[in-house]
């Protein structure tokens, strides 16, 4: 694709978030976008982040977009050749324990936290550094069986312990909405992962006062994740375009 076209449809990203923000009376600036890369290569990244910067140094005001990927594999096979761009990278699938040493050499976060054993071995392995990893719990808040994800239910108590880790920053909850046209089931969905947010923040645990955040929505249905609370919304199609179909 034409990095022209990457610009535009980053902006029409930017213009979509600013739109939804503006609906929900809330401020444009709270809202990050951040790129889902899976099956796009490292030039293809670069077009959207070159054009990232572009609009920024014309004076857009937006935060420098996030970037994500769902596999260790493809992390490591992209992020080495955009470190002259020092793009934050988040991982935002399922991790392998196998697979930690190689997500954090290029990951400053993990999205995908759903379990205690995951959580663990993350605090172990970052035990030793000055600066926290960010984490985020993934809730699965549809129920729908191929989601990741703990449930709405055991959310809140898996992440008060998470929090309590050390080496780990309780960053927020994340999840990947319904696969539904019925708005209203997507945003019920949203809510719930807010709801869960506000219950550990209510809680007072240690370690939970800087989970606010709330990574959700994605190309199709950013607007109504925005009007729930997003904070980070996840967008791979509309800014790259179709990803090829899987071999
Ligand atoms: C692919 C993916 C996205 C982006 O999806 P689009 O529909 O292409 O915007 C967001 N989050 C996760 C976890 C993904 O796997």
């Amino acid at each position: 694709m034409e990095t022209r076209d990457v610009a535009a449809r980053l902006a029409r990203v930017h213009e979509r978030v600013a739109d939804a923000c503006a609906t929900a009376g809330r401020d444009a600036h709270d809202v990050r976008v951040l790129l889902a890369a899976k099956t796009m290569d490292a030039a293809a990244v670069r077009a959207a982040l070159l054009a990232d910067a572009a609009a920024r140094a014309a004076g857009s005001g937006t935060a420098p977009v996030l970037l994500g990927e769902n596999r260790v594999q493809e992390l490591v096979a992209t992020a080495p050749d955009l470190t002259d761009l020092v793009p934050e990278w988040h991982v935002i699938g399922p991790l392998q324990s196998n697979k930690i040493n190689a997500a954090l050499r290029w990951a400053c976060a993990v999205q995908s936290v759903a379990d205690d054993a995951l959580a663990l071995r993350l605090s172990q392995r970052v035990r030793d550094r000055t600066a926290p990893l960010d984490v985020w719990v993934q809730v699965n808040v549809s129920g729908e069986p191929t989601k990741h994800g703990t449930s709405p239910a055991e959310a809140p108590d898996l992440a008060v312990r998470v929090a309590a880790l050390p080496g780990l920053r309780l960053a927020g909850f994340m999840t990947v909405g319904a696969r539904s046209d019925d708005e209203r089931v997507v945003r019920a969905g949203y809510a719930r992962l807010r709801s869960v947010r506000d219950a550990v923040l209510a809680s007072g645990a240690p370690g939970t006062a800087d989970a606010q955040g709330l990574s959700m929505g994605m190309s199709g249905d950013l607007e109504a994740a925005v009007a729930e609370g997003a904070t980070v919304v996840r967008v791979g199609t509309a800014v790259f375009g179709a990803r090829p179909a899987p071999r």
